[in-house]
């Protein structure tokens, strides 16, 4: 099978969870802990439990700040965060130093 990345489908959830998390919890500070291994594990929890949206990745840019100013869309996804936030941060996954 032949799939080419030009043509490709995205799921606009990963960069609009992206953005959410970043606003939110990064730049506030209201993590624990900031490594890697924690961050990935709170995006894909959170992914895991908002119903996916394929777009191809041409529409790009334009069509995910639009979806992401949706009032109803961020506080579904900033719940679902929350909650991701939550589990990862009280059964971390990252290696103790
Ligand atoms: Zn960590």
């Amino acid at each position: 099978m032949i799939f080419s990345r030009d043509t490709s489908i995205l799921n606009v959830m990963e960069p609009i969870v992206g953005h959410l998390f970043e606003d939110h919890y990064v730049k506030t500070g209201l993590l624990k802990c900031h490594c890697e291994k924690c961050r990935i594990d709170i995006l894909s929890l959170t992914l895991n439990h908002v119903p996916p949206h394929y777009t191809s990745s041409q529409a790009g840019e334009a069509y995910v700040k639009a979806l992401y100013q949706e009032p109803q869309l961020q506080s579904d996804i900033l719940r679902e965060l929350t909650k991701a936030v939550q589990v990862i941060q009280e059964h971390p996954n990252h290696e103790l130093e």
